[in-house]
């Protein structure tokens, strides 16, 4: 018990580390899962000392305690994955402005939205260049925003660019 105790908290400690560093949903889950296990095994080894005391009553108490810690844990975990499940935006409105804002032929942009988990976003959004532009000025738009996004971003796995001119703003 001793032994899994250590191996669990050093387990812990890196998945949370790398998860947290590679943005992992899974990793930072199992981190969780694997602290529950060290909180079972300190649980265990008192119940064990308690019972070699002769405190028997102790055995069921640990028991509920341990199931609560559980489900705590599992709880925590359904809550930070279903935040991505629902379609929370990763990406908030104001930060992909900014970046698309730096493209001077950029006029304006809108219908800003961006899903999926932290470490693969997808993003769309209008953009409004001079009426005047052409067809091949507004695909190198496109195109410009597009590296712009994901160069500034590394996390956004990909961009739709919806390109229209100032008149026929939809
Ligand atoms: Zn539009």
């Amino acid at each position: 018990m001793g032994i899994t105790l250590i191996i669990n908290l050093v387990v812990s400690w890196y998945e949370n580390r790398e998860g947290e560093k590679l943005k992992s949903t899974i990793l930072v889950a199992d981190a969780r899962h694997t602290r529950s296990d060290v909180y079972v095994s300190i649980a265990v080894i008192l119940g064990f000392i308690a019972i070699q005391m002769g405190f028997s009553i102790v055995d069921p108490i640990i028991a509920v305690i341990i199931a609560v810690l559980i489900a705590k844990m599992g709880i925590q975990i359904i809550k930070s994955s279903s935040s991505i499940l629902l379609d929370t935006a990763p990406l908030d409105e104001e930060t992909i402005r900014s970046i698309v804002s730096k493209v001077p032929e950029v006029k304006e942009c809108h219908r800003i939205r961006s899903r999926g988990p932290p470490s693969h976003i997808f993003v769309d959004l209008h953009v409004t260049l001079e009426s005047s532009s052409s067809l091949s000025k507004a695909y190198e738009v496109a195109h410009i925003v597009e590296d712009k996004l994901k160069s500034s971003i590394p996390e956004i796995e990909d961009v739709v660019v919806h390109v229209e001119g100032e008149s026929d703003n939809f």
